[in-house]
């Protein structure tokens, strides 16, 4: 029994792992949709972020807890505020394609420093459409991390 080249082994499975076994549903709303209406849907869905996507259902947007926040701070009239003017735009969504490694998705989450990636379909890289097809949350890398090590 080498203990050193078990954990090593087992570093590396979790490593190799590929993001879409590993994917939750994603909690989707409308580019339209109120900051009121995505507040809501964050409580009942019980997430951190939610996905903004267009009339076509392609990603645009995303939206933390923080940037619900930020808009809820003196502004009374979060029915009439869209969530396309509050969230983070396309071309600077970090995703992840659904057969990139799950060390890949982990190390996107601490060098951009955010919780979420959506995980997604090339629709038109060119064009930047794309479809969410997933979520990868820092939970799904630590339940990942759990269920690989735990012996
Ligand atoms: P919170 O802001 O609630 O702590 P995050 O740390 O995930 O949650 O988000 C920080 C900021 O980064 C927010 O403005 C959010 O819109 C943005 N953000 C979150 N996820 C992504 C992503 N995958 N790509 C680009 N920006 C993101």
């Amino acid at each position: 029994f080498n203990p050193q080249s078990e954990v090593r082994q087992s570093a590396a499975n979790l490593a190799k792992q590929i993001v879409n076994n590993y994917k939750a549903h994603p909690i989707v709303v409308q580019k339209s949709a109120s900051v009121y209406d995505a507040i809501v849907q964050i409580f009942l869905e019980d997430v951190g972020t939610l996905y903004a996507v267009d009339k076509d259902g392609l990603l645009a947007g995303v939206i933390s807890r923080k940037d619900l926040l930020r808009a809820a701070i003196g502004n009374n009239n979060l029915e009439e505020l869209p969530v396309s003017v509050i969230m983070t735009r396309m071309p600077n969504i970090v995703t992840v394609k659904y057969d990139e490694s799950l060390l890949d998705a982990a190390k996107k989450l601490i060098h951009n420093h955010i919780d979420s990636l959506p995980v997604v379909r090339e629709v038109d890289k060119e064009k930047d459409m794309y479809e969410v097809i997933g979520r990868i949350t820092k939970t799904t890398i630590t339940r990942a991390y759990v269920e690989l090590l735990e012996i």
